[in-house]
Parts: C-alpha cells; sequence; structure tokens
C-alpha cells in the first residue's frame, strides 16, 4: 500500500449550496470579520456540551467539567490563528457531513433570492447562519484536525480546504479528542493574529459561555518580541450566562447570547430571564427575534428550545415546550426537575414538559403584551414579522386563545392604509353605543377589501370595520368567535343587521319601500330558480345596485377560495342574492315590463355582484351578453 492509500486522501467537491455560501459570505461579511470567531467558539461550546450529554450514558468519555475548555493560539510566523477544544469531535462521516454540506431544506431557493445587492446580503444570510463556514470571510485555508471521542489516536481525520470547489479528507493520528480548526488567513484577515484585537474580541464573544475560552499569551523578551514561553490565559468568565443573576448581566451580554443560542446576527427585540422555584424547579431565556428565520414557514423548520437538565445540555430544538405559533422564540430551558436521561419521547407526554409549556407560552405572551402597551412600533415591527404566525394561535391555544386575541393586528377602516396595527382593544374602545358586535371583512387583498360593496352602509353610519386580507383570516375567524365578550360579524353575511343605527322614520321607510319592491324580488326569483339561495330586498348599500352574501352557517367566499387551493373539494357556495331598491339602475330594472329584458338585468346585476365577491364570474360570456343586450337599447 502506498501512504497515499493508507492516508485514505480523497479530494471531493462541495455541495453546489456550500459554494454559494463561501461566495456570498466572503463578499457581503467582509465589514463584519470578526464574527467567525463568534460562530467558531459557540461550534466548540456546543461540542463540548454534546461531549458532556454522551458522558451521561458513557462516563469514561472525559474526567468531568475541569477538563473542558476552548484554547486560541497565534502562530504569527505561518500567518495562522488555531481554535481548539475538546469536546465531542467529529468522526470521518461527521466531517464529511457537516463540513461539505447544508443540510437545512429550501436552502438553493433561499440563495436564489439573495441579490447581487451586497449590503442587503449581509442581512439576509445572517439570517441564514453561516457557521462553521466563516472561517473563509477571514482565511483563505482552513485546516481541520478532529478526533470523535471515543475514538482512538490513530482514528482522526483531517479536512483542508482552500474554500473554493473542493477540499481533500484524510486519516491522521491525533493525541488529543476534540477538533483544532487551523486558519491561514488572508492579508485583511491578519488583524486577528494580535492577542490584543484577539482578547477584545474573544471577551465579546464567549463571556456568557460555559466553558474557559483561553489564549496562549507568549512572555516578551527585553525588546518586547515574542518568546517561545508563554502560558495559557482565560479570558471570559465561563459561567453559562442563564445560572447568573439577572442584575450581574448586561443587555450586550443578552445580546450575544442570543446570537450563540439563535445563530441570528442581529439583537433581539426582548428577552426574559426567570428562575421559578417551587413545584417546578427551572430557568428560562426567552428570547424573541427582531427578523423571522428565513424558513419559519417550511414544514421542516427546526424550532423549539435548547433544553438543560440540572445545567447540562440535552437537546436542541426542543419544541415541546413551545406551542407551534409561538416557533420563533429562541432561548432556552433548563430544568431540575425532567431526569437527565430524558429523551423526545419522553418529553412527548410529560407531566413537567406540559406545565413548563404553558408556563413558557403565558412568560412569552405577556411579554408581548407588555411590548404591545410600552412601545407600539417595536411591537408593529414585531407584528410584520411575526403576525402571520400568531395568527394561528386562537386555532391552536384555546387556553391563551383571548390573550392571542388581544395581540392581532389588522388593517381597519379607522385607517388609511393596508398596515395591520389595528388591536381588538381598540377596536371596542372606538365602538359606538349601540353597537355590540365586532364588524370584519375578509378579502383577497387589502384593495379588494377597502373597495367592497358592503362597506357602504358602515362608511354612510361611520362604524368601523376590521379589514382582513391575509390568506389564514378566513381561517382564524373560524376559530375567533368573540373577544372581551363581543361577538364577531362578517358583514357579508346575511344575518348582519344593522338596524340598531337606524331611527325609526328610516325603519319605517323601509319596510314601504320594500312593500312595493316584493313584486321585483319575485320576478328575480323566478328568473334565477335554483342559481341562488334567495333573493330579497337590502338596504345596507348606496351606490351599488346588488350584493352576494352568505348564510351565517354557511361557508363563505374566502373560505372556499382557501379550500380549493390546498386542493379540497369545498361544498358549491350558496349565495343570496341582495337588491338595493334605491339605486337607479334598479329602479330602471323594476320599471321593465318585458320579462327578457328583465332578465338581461338580472344577470347584470347579479355579474357584478359575483365580480365585487369573487373576483371571477361562472360565465362571463352570458354577463357579457346581457350588457350588450341592454347597451345596445340605450
Ligand atoms: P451549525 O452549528 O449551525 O449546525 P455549522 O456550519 O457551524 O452549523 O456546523 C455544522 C456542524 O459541524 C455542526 O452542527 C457540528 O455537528 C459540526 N461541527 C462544527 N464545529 C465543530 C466542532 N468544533 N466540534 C464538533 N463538531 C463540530
Amino acid at each position: 500500500m502506498s501512504s497515499a492509500e493508507t492516508k485514505n486522501k480523497e479530494t471531493r467537491g462541495f455541495q453546489s449550496e456550500v459554494k454559494q455560501l463561501l461566495h456570498l459570505m466572503i463578499h457581503s461579511l467582509y465589514s463584519n470579520k470578526e464574527i467567525f470567531l463568534r460562530e467558531l467558539i459557540s461550534n466548540a461550546s456546543d461540542a463540548s456540551d454534546k461531549l458532556r450529554f454522551q458522558a451521561l450514558s458513557n462516563p469514561d468519555l472525559y474526567q468531568g467539567d475541569a477538563d473542558l475548555g476552548v484554547k486560541l493560539s497565534i502562530d504569527a510566523d505561518n500567518n495562522t490563528l488555531t481554535i481548539s477544544d475538546n469536546g465531542i469531535g467529529m468522526s470521518r462521516e461527521d466531517v464529511v457531513e457537516h463540513l461539505g454540506t447544508i443540510a437545512k431544506s429550501g436552502t438553493a431557493e433561499f440563495f436564489s433570492k439573495l441579490s447581487e445587492d451586497q449590503s442587503k446580503d449581509s442581512q439576509l444570510i445572517g439570517q441564514f447562519g453561516v457557521g462553521f463556514y466563516s472561517a473563509f470571510i477571514v482565511a483563505d485555508a482552513v485546516t481541520v484536525r478532529t478526533r470523535a471521542a471515543g475514538l482512538n489516536a490513530d482514528q482522526a481525520v483531517q479536512w483542508h480546504s482552500a474554500g473554493e470547489g473542493d477540499y481533500t479528507i484524510e486519516d491522521i493520528s491525533k493525541d488529543t479528542r476534540g477538533t483544532d480548526i487551523t486558519l491561514h488567513m488572508r492579508e485583511d484577515g491578519k488583524e486577528f493574529l494580535s492577542e490584543w484585537r484577539l482578547r477584545d474580541v474573544i471577551s465579546k464573544y464567549s463571556d456568557h459561555i460555559g466553558i474557559p475560552v483561553s489564549i496562549w499569551t507568549h512572555e516578551k523578551d527585553e525588546e518586547g518580541k515574542d518568546t517561545d514561553q508563554g502560558k495559557w490565559e482565560q479570558i471570559n468568565k465561563a459561567q453559562a450566562l442563564w445560572t447568573r443573576n439577572k442584575s450581574d448581566i448586561s443587555e450586550e451580554e443578552y445580546q450575544e447570547f442570543y446570537k450563540h443560542v439563535s445563530h441570528d446576527f442581529s439583537d433581539p427585540l426582548t428577552w426574559s430571564h426567570n428562575r421559578v422555584e417551587g413545584k417546578n424547579d427551572y430557568t428560562s431565556l426567552l428570547y424573541i427575534p427582531a427578523k423571522a428565520p428565513w424558513d419559519m414557514m417550511n414544514r421542516d423548520h427546526k424550532s423549539g428550545l435548547k433544553l438543560y437538565v440540572q445545567r447540562v445540555f440535552i437537546m436542541d430544538d426542543a419544541e415541546q415546550f413551545m406551542p407551534s405559533y409561538l416557533r420563533f422564540i429562541r432561548g432556552l430551558i433548563d430544568s431540575n426537575d425532567l431526569p437527565l436521561n430524558v429523551s423526545r419521547e419522553i418529553l412527548q407526554d410529560n407531566k413537567v414538559t406540559q406545565s413548563l409549556r404553558n408556563a413558557c407560552t403565558k412568560r412569552v405572551l405577556t411579554m408581548l403584551e407588555r411590548m404591545a402597551k410600552n412601545d407600539e412600533e417595536k411591537y408593529l415591527s414585531f407584528w410584520k414579522e411575526f403576525g402571520m404566525v400568531l395568527k394561528e394561535g386562537p386555532a391552536e391555544d384555546m387556553a391563551n386563545k383571548e390573550k392571542v386575541a388581544g395581540l392581532l393586528r389588522f388593517a381597519s377602516t379607522e385607517n388609511d392604509g393596508a398596515e395591520q396595527s389595528v388591536g381588538l382593544a381598540s377596536y371596542i374602545e372606538r365602538m359606538k353605543e349601540e353597537q355590540d358586535k365586532i364588524y370584519y371583512l375578509t378579502a383577497d387583498s387589502y384593495a379588494a377589501a377597502k373597495n367592497s360593496p358592503h362597506l357602504e352602509q358602515f362608511r354612510a353610519k361611520g362604524i368601523e370595520v376590521i379589514l382582513m386580507y391575509d390568506r389564514i383570516d378566513e381561517w382564524l375567524m373560524n376559530y375567533l368567535t368573540e373577544f372581551d365578550g363581543k361577538q364577531f360579524q362578517s358583514i357579508t353575511k346575511a344575518g348582519l343587521d344593522l338596524s340598531k343605527f337606524e331611527d325609526e322614520a328610516e325603519k319605517e321607510k323601509q319596510k314601504e319601500t320594500e312593500e312595493e319592491f316584493k313584486s321585483v324580488v319575485e320576478r328575480t326569483k323566478t328568473y334565477l330558480g335554483e342559481r341562488v339561495k334567495e333573493v330579497r330586498t337590502t338596504f345596507k348599500l348606496a351606490s351599488t345596485p346588488a350584493v352576494v352574501v352568505t348564510d351565517d352557517f354557511e361557508m363563505g367566499t374566502q373560505m372556499a377560495k382557501l379550500l380549493a387551493a390546498a386542493g379540497q373539494e369545498a361544498p358549491e357556495v350558496k349565495y343570496i342574492f341582495e337588491i338595493n331598491p334605491e339605486h337607479p339602475l334598479v329602479k330602471r330594472m323594476a320599471d321593465e315590463a318585458d320579462e327578457a329584458v328583465f332578465g338581461r338585468w338580472v344577470e347584470v346585476l347579479l355579474g357584478q355582484a359575483m365580480l365585487a365577491e369573487r373576483g371571477a364570474m361562472e360565465d362571463p360570456s352570458q354577463f357579457v351578453g346581457a350588457v350588450n343586450t341592454l347597451l345596445s337599447k340605450v
């Protein structure tokens, strides 16, 4: 066997997403170079966490916490910086899997959305999280030497890449467990070969980490030059942040810790850190991010908290502690009640999990309520990012329905724009004295909602209507039936009754008109037959001749569209045709003696109403034919 074979050396190509990431990262993060240290120290700390976890079932793996740490050393002569940990390490398979591919689905699509505008990309890439590959922001070549815990010295591997198309991997011998990452610095990465600069950055990024992070400091000779002598100097406090007293932790430390747990670059919006003793004994640190993760709406989006038991890291993405509509929450929970050998299966239906989940949910909702109350601007920026997800709440979480409903924001006739900024509580404050319902309208878009003919009477009477135009809204309204004791009422439903807002004289006049109009309604019914559920007179309209509405307990237009879009079979919507007797066109129709021409009038009015309601009509050519017949008579 040649030596190349014994070393089992191969050259492999990066997955194309990795190549793209490397390219984008180097070009968009050059102004934010130092974050490579945060990412690599973060990985080293995670590797130690994982080792500790494995040692729970295999105590031979390490000698105790005193053994663990991250060490950084500069080799100025060779232009390298090495970051070493004695954590879990990686086997050959691990290396190929983790340092050559990106396992997240949807990555290629995400990258394809990135533009050439690099200032924007740094934001987006930050949301994506760059991890290990960030080494290439400062290095033109990276060597990783790693030995997995439990494997022998001669079962270690070396990975090397210049960050272009490929990398090499070969077997090596390594005396110690864990991973050494050596960065061969680019010209513009050399600032990190200074002890001072390094010390500064490390303390910024590692104070909150639970294991010591040390730097090799050279002793100086008389001329101030480095000698071969030196010592390891610990830079950080090495106490896990959440175990410290709240009052001793600065805002910056909380923010840096957030970046460590979330792999997000931006600062969080807010957080809540609590130690609870009593029935359950635990600490939680929950963050609300400022930006939605790029894959929040993907089906396999990883969500959840980091779970620790008695300060030992157990798992990432423990989604059991948060309902799905709060899946954007980042942070951790450290329980003293769960067993150390807890698994996802055990967590699933466990009393402790359940009660921690309830407590964490309440805490997040309270945090949001507070934000909404104290800092509206901040809350609206939160809503822009996460409102869509929060709207899943009323369906998912019966127990907190009212609280979640209070956090929802909508567009409304009170405001001009499409911005969703009106809360239900403020709607109720503005309600008219005789009003006991929360009026709302769902449509395909803000424009469709705002221009809906159903709004005419509300505008005339000065009654506010909530305008909903997100796809999820119709579905949301199936679960949201009341808030603060007030029922919701869709204004496109037949049960809508505005007589409360009318005086006696008005009502009397309407009754008379309705009586006179009876024969027109009958003729319309006869003409349409089974095509509509019912025909009736309405006084809810002003400049619109007719509308269609649905019965209170029947499926509405938006719901039918939602089902159709989801590929489900929706029963046909049965519309009630409402005619405005005061409209000039309707008056002309009423005067028409020829039943055939009368029928054309009905077609035109029904066609218009359907168009306004659904954005489409069943038989456009019949409609056009009817319009043309009438036009030719003008
Ligand atoms: P992330 O940390 O977000 O998973 P990274 O690109 O930073 O993404 O790392 C990919 C994977 O490589 C990690 O999940 C881990 O399994 C492995 N890895 C990276 N650095 C180390 C290390 N120092 N020790 C052990 N494994 C590591």
